[in-house]
Parts: structure tokens; sequence; C-alpha cells
């Protein structure tokens, strides 16, 4: 039996594999059916009503949802008529009479999910149905992002996300009728709930009610101060995703025009945070050998992923022993700036504004933790998103697409295709096996050795084992807090016994960030962004000479000028840090 059903969409005749459902039969036939609420494999609920359609299996035409109503054979489907363009008009002009209709002011003016749709659409009078509006206070508690319910049009995006794909849960639907809107248990503001800060809930969220706290004014401000250094910082992945605020397609590696658009916005310093990526592997890589012979805690967890590290925190407070102390390299490399390089440089670390651009959200949590300021001040001073740095580009009126490639300042700009790849899933355990299997078999690694491509890819979870030197290393990755905790699960009950774990807590690892540029779902829902974004990491690191943060010269000459050695006590003290046990505050029963 075949495995294809035949279809008739618009009076022509198609064929769609079976199990399809009429969005992706109508996207195979290059047909957009406009959706609101669906995102693939995490809400298919067909509540918006916008994704109708009419659909004839025999019994005459009847109007459905698209995102969830399957085909069947010689089903035929009008997706444009009159009546449907009505109604999906109708539908959308409903939603707008209940929402905060600012887009001059908004966020997310021209990457609106809503706006696009009503422009669309045609939307000639948007307060046609006005009546009785709600007016919510909007939510800042939280340190990295706010809630402005008055722009949300209850499609439960956020919710799915938080509660499937990070498996946490701390928002949902609270009242109901015309009083439904999106909150945490007992109006909680989200801050004192137990969200991690990973920011999943702002990519999903079609229109401008959630969003990240912008500092860009701040740091426009720091620049203009002549009595400031402002240093900024660029984490792996922004140049896997920034391209896309200009109309790049996705997975263009723009790392040459970024650089060059920070010096053009005035920063006195444009480093990497691939440098201090490397120097992690080494402090941690190290870490792990001396619990490996020494009998430490093991599994040990990797924490360059602030959004896990507070997962772990609240969610596995027993685990935290096995959590490495680094700090991650956003932290290490504030630490680095406001030590090493200021007394190298003859500045006051209290002149220095430390910035990080980061495709997360949790890094702006993360900046304010407590043992983060190796130099009696803030390591970080203002960690901004990948969209943050977007808009001040924009801002700056600097014309991104046609500026030349330029490369980091040195030292702190140079780095290894390790550091690079911390950015995808299994990017921080293969940097780690390249140097873990150097330093224990004492062989160098070179080629296609260098490829551990068994920790690759962007399956949720990822195991394998190797045999170095006799000594057998178990170990996992995961990625997206629901799959972490189907390990951490494992490592609490004993169950498994791995050596070394490393889990992000986005799903897709940092590439697919809370802080990475937003791709609308018409798009999201056809194409593997976190796959096309980790490949022009890849492919940077397949492509350079210097591939193991060991061999770093940057790094080997501030451990020779300052740190002394990996794990040395000076490096503990300006590199590591501590975590503390916190609450489980949540529930909506
Ligand atoms: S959420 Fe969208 S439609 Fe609403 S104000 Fe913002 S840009 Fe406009
Ligand atoms: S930031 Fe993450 S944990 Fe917090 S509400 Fe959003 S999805 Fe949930
Ligand atoms: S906040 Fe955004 S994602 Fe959540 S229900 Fe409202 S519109 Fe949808």
């Amino acid at each position: 039996m075949s495995d294809m059903i035949n279809i008739k969409i618009n009076g022509m005749d198609f064929a769609a594999p079976k199990g399809s459902t009429i969005l992706e039969a109508a996207r195979l036939a290059n047909i957009t059916i406009p959706t609101l609420c669906f995102l693939k494999e995490i809400n298919a609920i067909g509540a918006c009503r916008i994704c109708v359609v009419e659909a004839n299996e025999g019994r005459g035409f009847r109007t459905v949802a698209a995102c969830v109503y399957p085909i069947t054979e010689g089903m035929e489907i009008r997706t444009n008529t009159p009546a449907i363009i009505e109604s999906r008009k109708k539908t959308l002009e409903l939603i707008l009479s209940n929402h905060d209709r600012k887009c001059l002011s908004c966020v997310r003016s021209k990457n609106c999910e809503l706006q696009a749709l009503a422009n669309d659409l045609g939307i000639e009078f948007e307060g046609k149905y006005d009546g009785e509006t709600q007016n919510y206070d909007i939510d800042y508690s939280a340190a990295h992002m706010y809630r402005d319910n008055n722009k949300c049009i209850l499609c439960r995006r956020c919710v799915a996300v938080c509660e499937k794909t990070q498996g946490i849960g701390v928002i949902g639907a609270n009242e109901r009728g015309f009083k439904t809107h999106i909150s945490s248990a007992f109006e909680m503001g989200l801050g004192d709930t137990s969200c991690v800060s990973c920011g999943q809930c702002i990519n999903v969220c079609p229109t401008g009610a959630l969003s990240e706290k912008d500092f860009t004014s701040e740091i426009i401000a720091a620049i203009a101060d002549p009595s400031k250094k402002v240093v900024v910082q660029t984490a792996p992945s922004v140049r896997a995703g920034l391209g896309e605020c200009f109309g790049m397609p996705i997975g263009t590696n723009v790392e040459g025009k970024m650089v060059a658009a920070l010096r053009r916005l005035g920063f006195d310093c444009v480093f990497d945070t691939n440098f201090t990526a490397d120097l992690t592997i080494l402090e941690e890589g190290t870490e792990l050998i001396e619990r490996v012979k020494n009998g430490g805690k093991l599994p040990m967890i990797t924490s360059c992923s602030p959004g896990w590290v507070k997962y772990c925190e609240h969610y596995y407070p027993d685990c935290i022993d096995n959590l490495s102390s680094c700090k991650s390299p956003q932290q290490m490399f504030g630490a680095v700036l406001k030590t090493y390089y200021a007394e190298k440089m003859g500045w006051d670390p209290k002149d220095i504004v430390s910035v990080s651009i980061m495709p997360c959200t949790a890094k702006k949590f993360e900046m304010g933790r407590d043992d983060q300021n190796a130099a009696g001040v803030a390591d970080i001073d203002y960690a901004i998103t990948t969209r943050e740095l977007g808009r001040m580009i924009d801002r700056a009126g600097i014309n991104f697409a046609d500026l030349p490639e330029e490369k980091f300042d040195d030292p702190l700009g140079i780095f290894s295709g390790a550091g690079l790849i911390f950015g995808a899933t299994g990017g921080v355990m293969e940097a780690a096996l390249r140097f873990a299997v150097e330093e224990l078999t004492g062989e160098k690694l070179n080629g296609e050795k260098l490829d551990f491509k068994e920790v690759r890819g962007t399956e949720g979870v990822k195991e394998a084992s190797y045999n170095v030197n006799g000594l057998e290393i178990k170990v996992a990755v995961a990625s997206g807090l629901a799959n972490a905790k189907k390990i951490m699960d494992k490592v609490r009950s004993g169950e498994a016994d791995y050596t070394f774990v490393e889990i992000m807590a986005c799903p897709g690892g940092c590439v697919n960030g809370g802080g990475q540029p937003i791709v609308p779902a018409s798009v999201r829902n056809f194409t593997d962004v976190r796959s096309l974004r980790a490949k022009a990491l890849y492919d940077q690191d397949a492509a350079m000479e210097l591939r193991k943060s060991q061999d770093n010269p940057a790094v080997k000459a501030l451990y020779d000028e300052y740190l002394e050695k990996p794990g040395s006590h000076k490096a503990h003290e300006i590199l590591h840090t501590s975590y503390v046990a916190r609450k489980i505050n949540k529930d909506f029963d």
C-alpha cells in the first residue's frame, strides 16, 4: 500500500505522506496556511482558529483547523475562499479587540506574527469589536525578562514549551473566560517561581507579550562616557544567529561583520568568549581528571549553562556536588578582564564596563549571582542577547550586510575550534574530550581523531563510551531540560555510571538559546533551525588550524603570566564558584 495520500488543494492534485496534517500537506504544495497557536511537536491544540480551511471528505465541505486535521485519500481542500478569509479576519479582529495595539513602541514590531498576519489579511479597521478590555500590570519580577499580558493572545505556546520542552511548568492559564490570562500559580511574579530564566518561552511567543529585559540604552550611555573602558565579548553562537536580524539565511556565520559592527558601535576592545571557552576546558578538564584519579564526585556535570545550573539548584539540589565548580565562560571572561587584563593595561577594574553578547537570557540572571566578582566588582556589568545587539546595530544606522570582515582584538580574542563549538549541544563534551584524551594518553590528537562525532547532532540525549589508556570514560549529553531530567533521574538513583555529563538548558544548545533571533512559527515549524546554526560552527571549526583548547597560545600566556597552572589556587579564586540549593516554587495544583 502506498505511503502517499492523494488530495486536491484549491482544485489542483497533490500527494502527501500518510499521517500529514492539512497544514503539512499544503506546505509541501508550497501553500502556507497562516497559524498562530500551532508549534510543531509542542503546541497542536487547534485553538486559535486562524488556520481554518474547508475540507471535503465526500460529505460536503466543512471548516476544520488545518494544524491538527489529518489528510485522507481523495480529500478536497480549499485554503483561500472568501468565507475562509473572512473567518480568519473576524477571528483576528476579535483577538485585536483586547490587544494593546502599540506597534510603534513594541519590541516585536517588524518581527511580530500577529502584526504580520493583520497585514497579510488586510485588516481594515482594527478597532471593529472594541469594548471592555483587560488591563494587566507588567511583570518585571524576573531578572531576565518581562511579561506584558496586554499583548498576550492566549495561544499558550509559552506554556507548552515551558511544560513540555523544558519540563518546568511555572506558567499556565489562570481564571476562565474573558478573564483568562497566562501567569504563575497564585499570581506569583515570575521571579518568585522556580523559572530557570532559559527564555525559551520568549522565543516561541508570536507577539510582544514576552521579552528580555533590555540593557542597550545603558551600554550606549557607557560607550559615550570617556571615563569608561567598555569591553565586549561575544559568545560562540551569536555569530551563527546575528545575521538573521538582518535578513540573512539561517545558519550564516557573520563573525567578521559582527566584529566590524561592534567596533563601529564604539566598544574599546572586541573580544571573544571563545577565549574563555578554551580556558574553561583547561580548568574543567583538569577538575575532571582530578576527580577521576582521586575518587571525587562523579559524574562531573558541566556548569556553562546558567539555565541548567539554576535548574539543578531548584530541582536536583542533592546533585549540586556533581556540578563542575568552574564559572561559565561568560563569567570567566569578565573575571579575567577585570583582573589579568586590567593589570596588564594599567586600568582600574572600577572603570571597566564589561559587556557580553549572549544567545541566552539566563546570562542576565547569572551575572547577578553571588561570588561572581573576582576583582571585587561584578565580573559582568551587562549581558545582552543577540537580539539586543541586532537592535543596537539598527539604531546606530550601521548597514550590517555591507560591513567588511574584521578580526577580534588580541589577546582575549584568540580561540580554538574547540572553544567555538561550545555553542552546539555536545560541543563542550567534544572540546573536553580533545583535551582529556591527550592529557591521559600523552599522545597528540590530529586530523579525524579530533572529531568525536558520537556526541554531535541535535538529539536530546546522547551517550558514548571511550576507552582511554585502559580507563573507561562514559559520557552523556543532554539539551533541553526535559531531556536533562531523564539523565538526572538516572544520576540521582545511581542507575547511571557516567564519568562526565554535558547539559545545556536550551534544546540543541546555545545556538537555539532564548536570546537568539526569533524565528516565526511559519518557518520554525518546517526548518531545523538548530542544526543549520550548529553547522555554521562545526564548519568553521573544521577549517581552523587551532582546534584544541590546550593549544591556544593566549590561554597558555594567561597561565604563564598570571594564573600559574590549571587548577591552581589563584585560578580557583578567579575562575571557580559555588552553588546554592533553591526551592521548587511552581505548582498550579
Ligand atoms: S505584539 Fe505585535 S501587534 Fe501587538 S503591539 Fe506588538 S508589534 Fe503590534
Ligand atoms: S524562562 Fe524558561 S523556565 Fe522561565 S517561564 Fe520561560 S520557559 Fe519557563
Ligand atoms: S505570552 Fe505569548 S506565547 Fe504565551 S500565550 Fe501569550 S501570546 Fe502566546
